[in-house]
């Protein structure tokens, strides 16, 4: 079929690239979770209030100043002023015991993972999920998904490999133009694990992509790629108080790297578990590098050149390089919204893209 010549082209393009990731990301995974927001925040306010009822009394407010910052000492990171929960830094995933050891360095917190997600979210404290968050939650009893376009112009754009410093951005680019979106998360930059949880408040839908992203790890064996997927099912349980069913594999299923008919059982071995995975048949081609004008005429030419499918599930990227990304998303959103497009995020509902 020629949509899915070109779905390949496009998937090559970015497996190309990813292997450029991965190889630039030696060593990112080990990255310490230290917290410094906080640390630049000005003197307290107590310290102001001294200085106006101490008018003139200079000897005294010297002492009452000296007092103030004693007591007030580093200031307390863990009210940040995105009013988003501090705390949550990478939880060593608790069920995956054959790379515990090997994470609890980098990422701390283990203790995390059974108490704390409830009382982080209290929309899913207790028993108290969601509608929404019942629905998407893994469910290997829940097998019922939609393999046909809904005949609707939907962009179902995915964003993949954040959070990092660019999905702040990116969230308000979403908030402004009224689109909605799925963020296919990993577990490489603890300092932005909060943003999955603001992602998630903000409406959008949470999907696994990968804790590492290292294809050579990830693809050694089934059991890696499980490990994998439970680790960072973990860090979004963190955030969002539940593991989503909603799966992108590292590449794509149609990928490469993985060890010649390891991708048919992964894929049958996820959709048992309850997951299920999702491709792209539109990439921004965001894998590479390249320029916004360059990023806009990728995700805006057709697939084929010209023509557009009603249900599109674009691909691009959040991680932290990806600021053409940026860049270029509003141009893209208003391309495909003056066409009559909606933005909407992955649901149990939407249609499955696979490459095959
Ligand atoms: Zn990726």
């Amino acid at each position: 079929m020629a949509d899915r010549r070109v779905d390949n082209q496009r998937n090559n393009r970015t497996n190309t690239s990813n292997r450029r990731e991965s190889a630039s990301r030696a060593g990112g995974g080990q990255r310490p979770s230290v917290r410094t927001s906080g640390g630049s925040r000005p003197a307290g306010k107590s310290g102001a209030g001294l200085m106006g009822v101490l008018a003139g009394a200079v000897a005294i407010l010297v002492v009452a100043v000296g007092v103030s910052f004693a007591l007030t000492g580093p200031f307390s990171s863990s009210h940040s002023s995105s009013g988003a929960p501090a705390s949550s830094p990478a939880a060593a995933a608790a069920g995956s015991a054959a790379s515990a050891n090997q994470k609890a360095d980098s990422e701390g917190a283990a203790d995390g993972n059974a108490g704390s997600q409830q009382s982080d979210t209290g929309a899913a404290a207790e028993s108290g999920l969601s509608a929404r968050d019942e629905a998407f939650a893994v469910d290997p009893d829940k097998t019922k998904w939609s393999f046909s376009d809904n005949g609707r112009k939907v962009v179902y754009l995915t964003i993949d490999d954040g959070p990092s410093d660019k999905t702040q951005q990116v969230l308000d680019i979403l908030d402004k133009y009224d689109c909605k979106a799925t963020f296919f998360v990993t577990g490489q930059d603890p300092d932005h694990y909060h943003m999955i949880k603001e992602a998630y408040d903000r409406g959008h839908t949470i999907g696994l992509h990968t804790m590492s992203h290292d294809y050579g790890q990830i693809y050694a064996s089934t059991g890696a790629y499980f490990d994998d997927l439970d680790q960072i099912g973990q860090i979004v349980m963190d955030q969002i108080g539940y593991v989503p069913c909603f799966i992108r594999f590292p590449g794509g299923s149609s990928n490469s790297m993985a060890p010649a008919g390891m991708m048919d059982t992964l894929e049958s071995e996820v959709q048992a578990k309850g997951y299920q995975y999702y491709d792209w048949n539109v990439s921004t081609g965001d894998g590479s590098e390249h320029t916004a004008d360059e990023l806009y005429g990728y995700a805006t030419e057709g697939n084929p050149p010209g023509t557009y499918e009603t249900n599109i599930v674009m691909l691009c990227h959040d991680s932290a390089p990806k600021q053409t990304t940026v860049d270029a998303l509003p141009r893209i959103i208003e391309y495909y919204q003056g066409m009559g497009y909606s933005f909407e995020a992955i649901g149990r509902d939407t249609w499955v893209c696979h490459h095959g």
